[in-house]
């Protein structure tokens, strides 16, 4: 991302809020049928037809859940939009539509709202998605963000949390605790940044992880491949806040135990030598991070041939009865019960 160091700045109360609102969705495209009024009406209109709708939404304050010291605001509005269709697609539904609400001070320009719209509408052309709405207020301080998603199923696809039986298998997609492990190195170079400000930090070597703390992608391509596997899961989550936490949410819902194993979590090569580096531990960065965004569901025993040689998913534990408790099994082969945060190495069960 290349930064201008004199950007031109407009201030907002030239153009008034309908004017801004005019500025923002001005030639914003519809390609879903189901959209009978997007933006421009007192509400937009839907129709699924014979399908179920989905919704979910999601509410981002400066300062809490993001920092614009490092994050470029075109990403934010990104990222804004993913947070929410992970959502959708954690409920094996086709995310169809948003709206996009913000409030923001007068310490933005319309430039900046202009790159915040940019990556929103980047997200919503590049997952298919339909910008029907949203509303455009002012905030005494910092900037406000709310995306609602909505999606579409049929009623027999839909996966809830509360599915999962003992037997069945846990599986993630893709790999965990990179978007954690980028935090932490954007959080180090800010504090160099602020002693230094001619320093141009490399950031070659954690741009992966970096990628997905930034511009992490929502995985709108599982549930089209787990139907074309012929899987139905019985349950599923989005990891937002790290693995143990959904894992207990799963649990919890479902009132299953689960044997979680440490071997098997899917870490990329940059988390390992980030791990390294900072010192800290690679499975509770992946237990306790958060924000990858990978989907985490469990499957019946039956459905292990069609899932086993693929590349998208790994198989890291299985459920058990609820009376059992939640766990993982170190690679010394201890088992720890497993915590909200991570898990609770001072208490191990005894053997
Ligand atoms: P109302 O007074 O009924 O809330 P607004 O003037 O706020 O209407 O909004 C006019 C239209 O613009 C509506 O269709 C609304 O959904 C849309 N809209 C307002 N703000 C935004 C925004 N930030 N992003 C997308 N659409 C917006
Ligand atoms: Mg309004």
């Amino acid at each position: 991302m290349i930064e201008d160091k004199n950007p031109k700045k407009t201030s907002i109360g030239e153009l008034g809020e309908f004017g801004l609102i005019d500025y923002l969705t001005k030639n914003i495209k519809i390609s879903h049928s189901s959209t009978i009024k997007g933006i421009g009406d007192d509400a937009a209109v839907l129709d699924f037809k014979n399908k179920k709708a989905v919704v979910s939404t999601d509410l981002l304050v400066e300062g809490v859940h993001f920092d614009l010291a490092y994050m470029p605001i075109k990403h934010l509005g990104y990222k804004a939009v993913m947070v929410n269709l992970s959502d959708v697609y954690a409920m094996n539904a086709e995310a169809t539509h948003i709206t996009v609400s913000i409030a923001i001070s007068n310490r933005f320009p319309l430039e900046a709202v202009e790159e915040l719209y940019k990556g929103i509408r980047l997200a919503c052309e590049k997952y298919n998605i339909d910008l029907i709405g949203g509303d455009t207020t002012s905030s005494t301080k910092g900037m406000l963000i709310s995306v609602t998603a909505f999606g579409e199923a049929n009623q027999e696809d839909i996966v809830y949390r509360n599915g999962a039986n003992a037997g069945d298998l846990l599986v993630v997609t893709g790999d965990i605790g990179g978007a954690y492990l980028g935090l932490q190195v954007l959080e180090r170079e800010k504090q160099v940044f602020q002693v230094n400000p001619n320093m141009q930090p490399d950031l070659d070597m954690y741009s992966y992880i970096i990628e997905r703390q930034l511009k992490p992608e929502a995985r709108q391509d599982i549930p089209g491949l787990l139907k074309a596997l012929d899987i139905k899961p019985t349950s599923m989550i989005d990891v937002s806040d790290g693995l143990s936490s959904e894992i207990l949410h799963i649990c919890k819902q479902s009132k299953v135990g689960c044997n979680l194993f440490e071997e098997k979590i899917p870490l990329d090569p940059q988390v390992i030598s980030t791990c390294e580096e900072f010192k800290v531990d690679s499975t509770t960065m992946a237990l306790s991070g958060g924000e990858d965004y990978e989907l985490l569901f469990t499957i019946k025993q039956d459905d292990y041939p069609k899932i086993k040689a693929n590349p998208n998913f790994t198989i890291i534990g299985h459920m058990t009865q609820e009376s059992e408790g939640v766990h993982l099994i170190t690679r010394a082969n201890q088992k720890v019960e497993m915590v909200a945060k991570g898990w609770n190495p001072l208490k191990k069960e005894e053997e």
